[in-house]
């Protein structure tokens, strides 16, 4: 009796593994659209992108836009980078979120990351500790009923930074993130031309680059942006979301 019922149950076995078999056949890769949703709604949507970075071909760029949601600039950088089918990752003010909260929805839903740029745009270094609790716990809150994601990035408003924001954004579950190209399209007067030139001068592979969408006039930031995207590309680059995990 044993003996039978263990053969029923070794078969029942064969039988999952076979089934978990065609399931990833016959390419090896399966066909992940059936096995599990491409985005999921309430997690974070770019968890695996660094993977795709490291993959010996992938030369892969991060484009980080500051200061947003803004009225006008931002939807202009959101129709280019769908243009070119790029990905990158929005660094927004709680403030601005509040006000446009259409935008900052916006940028999620096309796949976009939104991370966390505190909420008012003061530095963050100078602050008082419930203030800087304030800051950055009041954005993930507002950023997060907007896109069902909190924020596990920060970037500390000017780059500005100390033991007590990283500490600060430790306890709430974010890593302080800078960049390692800064064209200076905050700078007065910084031509489109100015600002591609330096992206494509100085850019390497898997660098995060620094520009804003928001905090002024940015119509020079997004003249320069296709023409970046565009020498970019040729050059063999893909522009992901980073992943903030
Ligand atoms: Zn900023």
């Amino acid at each position: 009796m044993r003996i039978a019922v263990s053969a029923v149950v070794t078969v029942a076995l064969a039988g999952v593994v076979t089934v978990v078999i065609q399931a990833v056949s016959p390419d090896g890769r399966g066909n992940a659209s059936q096995v599990k949703p491409l985005r999921e709604p309430t997690g974070p949507p770019h968890e695996d992108l660094r993977s795709e970075a490291t993959q010996p071909n992938g030369k892969v760029v991060y484009l980080t836009f500051d200061d947003g949601p803004h009225a006008q600039h931002t939807e202009k950088v959101l129709d280019i980078l769908t243009q070119y089918r790029a990905k990158a990752t929005f660094f927004q003010n709680g403030a601005n979120a509040k006000r446009y909260p259409e935008i900052t929805q916006r940028v999620h839903e096309l796949g976009h990351s939104v991370q966390n740029h505190a909420w008012s745009h003061r530095d963050l270094t100078t602050l008082s500790a419930q203030e800087l609790l304030d800051e950055i716990a009041r954005t993930d809150d507002m950023l997060g009923s907007l896109t069902g994601y909190v924020p596990k990035c920060l970037r500390p408003p000017y780059g500005a930074q100390n033991g007590a924001v990283t500490s600060q954004a430790a306890k709430l579950g974010k890593r302080v993130s800078l960049w390692d190209i800064d064209p200076e399209d905050w700078k007065q007067g910084r031509s489109a031309s100015k600002i591609k030139e330096h992206v494509l001068k100085e850019v390497s592979p898997n660098e995060v680059i620094l520009l804003h969408d928001g905090g002024g006039d940015r119509s020079r930031t997004v003249a320069a942006l296709p023409g970046i995207l565009e020498a970019l590309k040729a050059r063999g680059f893909t522009f992901k979301a980073m992943s903030c995990s």
